[in-house]
């Protein structure tokens, strides 16, 4: 029998559980405790400061499923989604930590034990795990030990490959808690040998778990330092599990997606999702259907934890994109029908994140106000556009998003009425950026085809100012129940109320 979305995720936990791991509840994707982050992109963001040693250990060992967005920063995976079959926006990270308790053997047992064996069963002859390989300007040695730990666990050789420091040795950024990781990959086509695929960004074999062992603190200066404590850190992303298990080799034809497409297809009345990747997908409509599905449930998850496009620059990219490829199911109305697949993400994170099931009404509120404002933008569309794209084509070639906010950007730039080949005031520029999201190249561009030019590194300025002030802001607005360490968090599960987000949302309109 096939396990479902919800099994799969429970057998995790009681696993985890059943070898005295206390389980913690998610964390919201606003992050608590670090307002340099957009979205909390890993499970071990809410332990941050406990690997830095700022709090004390609040468990010896702790396991959950942890609610991660990737869309900018460091981990950026936007570009990617709708185009393959294993990176989302939004995504459940499956982990384990142990903190200054059991290490790599454990670790390693731990994880190997639990996929291998009941109900997972996943064939070992599909399986690689990797090692850090040392690094010789670093100073640092192989990890020959867990080396050994997988040949002693009985992984063959050449199953067990060598990788540098991009792929095993894990940093939270420039400096902070770090170490070398192992990681386990997964072949979707077969046991035969083929390990040139293993980190090549290949959707044939694909990394499924990655256990970090932080064992030093780097200085701002580069050097590490050992730390005196040592912890492990591990992650696994819910929905390639759940795709291997049910025997399928994209995370969109499993039980986590499939009610979003059923939806789709029963609102439009369109074909059903086929599942065509590239140029197969001729008119890119499965590409669609994935990008909508998986913005859906971004969209729907974030707006449940309080964060709103005004102060969200991630966010708002998202639902306009969301919002433009729901139109071309629903003509004039999509809206509307990210709206109703919000309800689907309600019904199908019901169990285990019942805030969004929760909010809903909060989630429709924010989506139908972020679609007045595009309704807004494209009101004052005038045909100077259409003409002066027609003579520069760069500007058709432009994605849909950045096209919707150039659109509104000519308009704007025109309204000011400058003297030609003048330099664009910073405001303006910022307005391109910040209400129509358009990256600093694009100004350029579209400064340039209207024969002005753009102060770049003032720009460029700008920009970081205008982010910190955006940090400020969402560090002040998060006046809910934000836990003040680690510690509090575990005891006083964090879960937003319907009523107390209207006040915050006004608050931060403009
Ligand atoms: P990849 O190399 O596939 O992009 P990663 O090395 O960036 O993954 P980690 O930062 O090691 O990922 O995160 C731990 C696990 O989380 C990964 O092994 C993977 O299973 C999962 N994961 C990472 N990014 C995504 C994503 N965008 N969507 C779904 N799952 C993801
Ligand atoms: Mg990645
Ligand atoms: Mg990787
Ligand atoms: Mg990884």
């Amino acid at each position: 029998s096939i396990l479902s979305t919800n099994t799969i995720r429970k057998t995790f936990i009681d696993y985890f559980a059943s070898e005295n791991h206390c389980y913690i509840k998610s964390s919201p994707v606003k992050p608590f405790n670090d307002p340099s982050l957009e979205f909390v992109n890993a499970g071990m963001n809410q332990f941050k400061n406990v690997f830095l040693g700022l709090e004390g250990i609040p468990v010896a060992k702790a396991c959950n499923s942890q609610k991660c967005i990737r869309v900018g920063g460091k981990h950026n995976d936007l570009d990617s989604v709708g185009k393959d079959t294993y990176h989302h926006t939004f995504f459940e990270m499956l982990g384990n930590w142990s903190f200054n308790d059991y290490f790599k053997k454990e670790a390693c047992k731990l994880a190997w034990n639990l996929i291998t064996s009941k109900p997972y069963s996943i064939d070992p002859n599909r399986l690689y795990v990797t090692y850090f390989k040392g690094d010789d300007s670093l100073n640092l040695l192989p990890d020959l030990e867990t080396k050994e730990i997988w040949l002693e666990i009985g992984v063959p050789k050449h199953r067990i490959l060598p990788f540098g420091l991009k792929e095993n040795f894990w940093e939270m950024g420039l400096h902070g808690p770090c170490g070398p990781c192992t990681e386990i990959h997964y072949d979707h086509l077969g046991s035969a040998s083929r390990p040139h695929l293993v980190n090549k960004d290949s959707a044939d074999l694909t990394e499924l778990w990655n256990n970090v062992f932080v064992q030093f603190n780097r200085l701002e200066d580069g050097t590490l330092i050992p730390l005196e404590k040592h912890f492990v850190d591990t992650g696994m992303g819910l929905e390639r599990l759940v795709a291997l298990l049910q025997g399928k080799s994209s995370n969109y034809d499993t039980d986590s997606f499939v009610p979003y497409f059923d939806a789709i297809a029963k609102i439009s009345g369109f074909s059903k999702y086929s599942g065509k990747f590239g140029f197969e997908d001729e008119k890119g409509l499965d590409t669609a259907y994935r990008i909508l599905a998986d913005h859906s449930r971004m969209v729907s998850v974030a707006i449940a934890d309080n964060v709103f496009p005004d102060e969200s620059h991630g966010l708002r990219r998202v639902i306009r994109k969301g919002i433009l490829t729901a139109e071309k199911f629903s003509p004039g109305n999509g809206v509307s029908l990210m709206v109703e697949l919000s309800k689907v993400a309600g019904e199908s994170f019901s169990h285990i994140f019942p805030e969004v099931t929760n909010n809903l009404r909060q989630i429709e509120f924010v989506l139908r106000d972020e679609n007045e404002l595009w309704q807004e933008i494209k009101a004052k569309v005038k045909n100077d556009w259409e003409n002066l794209k027609k003579d520069n084509p760069y500007l058709e070639s432009l994605s849909d998003v950045q096209s919707k906010g150039l659109i509104s950007s000519f308009n704007e730039l025109k309204d000011r009425k400058l003297p030609p080949k003048s330099v664009l005031p910073a405001d303006l520029c910022l307005i391109f950026y910040d209400r129509y999201g358009l990256n600093p190249q694009v100004i350029e561009e579209l400064a340039r085809v209207c024969d002005y030019f753009v102060n770049i590194p003032q720009l460029q300025k700008d920009i970081l100012i205008l982010k910190e002030k955006n940090k400020a802001l969402i560090h002040t607005s998060q006046k809910l129940d934000i836990p003040k360490n680690t510690l509090e968090y575990i005891s006083n599960h964090f879960l937003p109320t319907d009523d107390s987000f209207k006040a915050n949302y006004t608050k931060n309109s403009d």
